[in-house]
């Protein structure tokens, strides 16, 4: 990363850990993070680049399409220090992902179906995940509810990525009343 141009962004605190983590762009394009100033940047995983002027608004966009993507395993970002973003743009983005996400899971849930009743009657507790309308999650039975598996009221299908398991209705009740 050497001779590469940093613009610091902000300083976010991880939810979970209350860890530190330093939002850079670097080169005008990707982000990436530090959780110390001390270390080496990491790549954020989100995989899409800024390709416009940097500008207040361009930045924003940008920052916002990167915590709409975090937010799912990270949680919402707590803003810790101001670098080209302050505390006011981060609660701005905050709350406009929140509104996004509403507004999807509100549109997820008239994809309702048997299949998501079904779920329902085992208790399994399916919800829209807000990704997409088709998209919902449930308590994974295979795993005794430890996590969720991915649920699609367009195919009417489920699949754990962790248990490795997935199939259709049919294949979850038979494996159900087993
Ligand atoms: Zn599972």
């Amino acid at each position: 990363m050497k001779n590469s141009q940093e613009l610091f962004l902000l300083e976010t605190l991880e939810t979970m850990f209350d860890v530190p983590t330093y939002l850079y762009l670097i080169d005008g394009k990707k982000l990436f993070y530090k959780n110390s100033l001390d270390e080496e940047y990491t790549k954020t995983g989100y995989n899409s680049e800024l390709n416009s002027e940097i500008t207040k608004e361009s930045v924003y966009n940008f920052v916002k399409g990167y915590f709409a993507y975090s937010i799912r395993w990270n949680g919402p970002p707590t803003f810790n220090s101001a670098g080209y973003l302050n505390k006011k743009d981060l609660e701005s983005i905050v709350s406009e992902i929140r509104e996004e996400i509403n507004v999807s899971k509100k549109e997820g849930l008239s994809t309702a179906n048997h299949f998501t009743e079904y779920l329902e009657s085992q208790s399994l507790d399916p919800k829209p995940t807000g990704d997409n309308k088709y998209l919902w999650q449930a308590n994974c039975p295979f795993s005794k509810g430890k996590h969720f598996m991915i649920i699609s009221t367009e195919t009417n299908t489920f699949g754990c990525g962790w248990c490795k398991k997935k199939g259709d209705e049919k294949d979850l009740k038979k494996y159900l009343k087993k």
